[in-house]
């Protein structure tokens, strides 16, 4: 009896220290196992739709219903085109359900993704692209802080929604499943907050941590203020996100004019090379983003007068599906005489135009302009030098890159009205003019963020001599290039 009593009492000894050991792994080792294990060469890069990616998102999965969260691995069909045959890809997303009857219905939504670029070929040697700062940092962030969060005494008054986003390598395809998967299944529940967490491994090394677009949420300075960061480190805070180079996650929210924290140490690790690995994280940073984020979460979740700024439509001017401005175009114009051998010459064409473009569908948008033009027209009987007002009005097919770059081309038509018109040469004066000119119109355009970049070819369908002789019959075209600013 004694001898089992001695052995329970080992058992318990050992059992105790076995708990103990296990509690005492420290958030920074478990960041640190959660870096190298996304980021080992065994799995590729985890490119979006890969097997690799699906283990990592089983991992993820894992972590958050260790941590207590009710979990959904959400997989989808990429929704535009299929770059790889292997899918599917797949979201992980973990619930904690905020405890006020009302407030649990606004989501604060904290993000990730965990898909990095994989594997290239190089001289018939593959060479993995581990991604440790992009985005493996941001993925054990979210990990980490959920259990923080999750193990607070008391619960958040808001629903707090951990996502690891896969697919934003190739167009942030995981965060706009999302949104739609949300207002599909949820549409008694709102969005509030987002907060993106890309690139986050490089703290000592930048010696900064920024978020970016704070000044989506109204008086952001009482939240910020009530938690203080380490001196050593500064604390950037940026009203508005204006790195267009780095698009992420949250543009996805900012468009559908979601509040939304863009949180990175910047680009101080090699972005998107093959030496982003696991050994260059700084993990004690890395932990002190987690405790930072812990105690500031709360605040967001639990304060009722959480309200988007007035400002925040400015912020998501990359997602606008309308646009206005002032476009410059300089060219040249010539006559085609359409009988006889005689051609016209080249003559200045300018132009000075109010400018509106609106997106019909993903695909599709309708561009027009009310333009002041200027142009020395070189007909064989003379010189003739108009002042016009002109409404070119285009139909377009466009292409988006990121959000910020815009390729469109397409066809239409124009109107010109001549309101000043002086011949210069003409001896004697015998001919009458038309006040007007149409035409058709092809037309090559690229967006750039705010700048506009254009070609435009102009082809006049009318005569613009009442009653010409047959061999004076010509028809005006005009080659011009256009610079822009949309707004
Ligand atoms: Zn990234």
């Amino acid at each position: 009896m004694k001898k089992y009593f001695y052995s329970l009492f080992l058992f318990l000894i050992v059992l105790q220290f076995s708990t103990l050991s296990y509690g005492q792994t420290t958030q920074k080792e478990r960041l640190e196992k959660h870096v190298y294990y996304m980021a080992a060469d065994s799995l590729k890069g985890r490119k979006a739709g890969s097997k690799e990616a699906q283990k990592v998102a089983e991992y993820i999965s894992n972590q958050f219903s260790t941590i207590g969260l009710e979990t959904i691995l959400d997989k989808f069909d990429f929704p535009i085109i299929t770059l790889s045959s292997d899918g599917p890809y797949q979201n992980v997303i973990g619930v904690w359900e905020g405890s006020d009857s009302i407030l649990k219905r606004e989501l604060i939504v904290i993000g990730a993704h965990y898909d990095h670029l994989g594997t290239k070929l190089k001289k018939e040697e593959e060479i993995v692209y581990n991604g440790a700062d992009d985005n493996a940092s941001g993925t054990a962030a979210l990990i980490e802080l959920a259990r923080n969060l999750v193990q607070q005494k008391e619960l958040t008054k808001r629903t707090l929604v951990f996502v690891a986003f896969d697919a934003e390598e190739i167009g942030l395809q995981g965060s706009k499943f999302f949104i739609n998967y949300v207002k599909a299944v949820k549409p008694v529940h709102k969005m509030v907050l987002m907060i993106n967490f890309d690139m986050v491994g490089y703290l000592k090394q930048s010696g900064k941590l920024k978020i970016a677009g704070v000044g989506t949420v109204q008086n952001y300075l009482t939240y910020f203020n009530a938690v203080s960061f380490p001196e050593s480190y500064r604390l950037v805070l940026k009203k508005k996100d204006h790195s267009i180079l780095t698009g992420s996650d949250h543009d996805s929210f900012l468009a559908e004019q979601i509040p939304a924290f863009y949180v990175t140490t910047g680009l101080k690790s090699p972005y998107h090379k093959p030496e982003d690995d696991a050994h260059l994280i700084d993990y004690d940073g890395l932990s002190i983003i987690v405790d930072y984020f812990t105690e500031l979460v709360p605040l967001f979740a639990n304060d009722t007068h959480l309200k988007p700024s007035d400002g925040l439509k400015k912020t998501s001017f990359h997602d606008k599906k309308s646009y206005f401005g002032l476009t410059a175009g300089i060219g040249n114009m010539r006559y085609n005489y359409r009988y006889g051998t005689v051609d016209g010459k080249k003559g200045t064409a300018l132009q000075l135009g109010l400018y509106g473009k609106v997106s019909l569908s993903n695909s599709f948008a309708l561009k027009g302009e009310a333009a002041y033009s200027y142009t020395n027209r070189y007909r064989k009987e003379g010189i003739i030098q108009t002042h016009e007002v002109t409404f070119p009005v285009v139909l377009l097919l466009k292409s988006t890159y990121e959000n910020w770059i815009e390729m469109s081309m397409g066809a239409g038509g124009y109107y010109s009205h001549f309101f000043h018109l002086r011949e210069k040469n003409f001896d004697p004066i015998v001919k009458q003019y038309y006040p007007y000119e149409v035409g058709w119109i092809l037309d090559f355009e690229m967006r750039v963020s705010r700048m506009i970049y254009g070609l435009q070819y102009r082809y006049g369908l009318n005569e613009m001599i009442v009653a010409p002789q047959e061999e004076d019959m010509a028809r005006s075209r005009m080659f011009q290039f256009k610079i822009g600013f949309v707004f």
